[in-house]
């Protein structure tokens, strides 16, 4: 019999459609604010992609707040607008963004049927990049939040992935060692070779079939990862 395993989740774009909700919000601001600009909804929605990927990563290593962040992300997305930017606008434009994220968070069709196997047999948690109130939100949002005896989140324990202090941490909570803690993660660098330089075994969920040289474990959807789990079960104890 082996020990008793924790299958460990990113959040976002694994057991949450985020891209979704981010797109869907995008278009809520655009049509809003379309007249003042010169560009169509698809390059929009790249400046808006392209300014979360600055910013937030920033806010992630404390080096700006999440209001920061927010502020910033407007300031270069209409920075080719005619609208007269102030930082009470921007404010207002983000909070009108923000009603229609909140309102676009979703689960991946199968997120519910994968999770409510998993945890028949294995101690479930969580382990996410982002600020604590906002992710928590999500999980309750979406009714997931009761299914994770432990959920670990950047702003409250001081580290982000990849760095394997947050992994242990979760570990350490979880009472379960790394090596029988499995991470599922749609980000290579960050949640899958993160959680391996903690121990734990790190699968990728890779949902639109790209293509990887790393020798990682990889699935394309949530209900493939028991498969996983009892392949490398009988791998590590031959
Ligand atoms: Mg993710």
């Amino acid at each position: 019999m082996t020990d008793e395993q924790a299958v460990i989740f990113d959040i976002d774009n694994t057991l949450i459609d985020d891209d979704f909700a981010v797109k869907s919000a995008c278009k809520t601001i655009y049509q809003i604010h379309s007249n003042s600009f010169d560009k169509n909804f698809d390059s929009f929605l790249n400046s808006w992609f392209a300014a979360l990927h600055k910013y937030f990563p920033r806010y992630l290593n404390g080096s700006i707040s999440f209001t920061e962040q927010r502020v910033k992300r407007i300031s270069e997305v209409f920075k080719d607008s005619t609208s007269q930017l102030t930082g009470a606008t921007a404010n207002a434009i983000f909070e009108d963004y923000l009603k229609s994220y909140e309102n676009n968070w979703k689960l991946y069709d199968e997120s519910r049927q994968g999770l409510d196997r998993l945890q028949r047999k294995y101690k479930l948690g969580i382990i996410s990049n982002g600020q604590k109130e906002q992710q928590i939100q999500k999980l309750e949002t979406t009714h997931l939040k009761a299914y994770f005896s432990e959920i670990v989140i950047s702003s409250d324990v001081g580290c982000r992935k990849p760095d394997p202090k947050i992994f242990i941490c979760a570990s350490t909570r979880l009472g379960i060692p790394s090596k029988n803690c499995f991470y599922i993660g749609d980000n290579i660098a960050v949640d899958i070779q993160g959680a391996n330089s903690a121990g734990m075994t790190g699968i990728w969920l890779n949902r639109k079939g790209k293509s990887t040289t790393l020798n990682i474990e990889e699935i394309k959807c949530l209900t493939e990862v028991e498969y996983v789990i009892k392949k490398e079960n009988l791998r590590t104890h031959l």
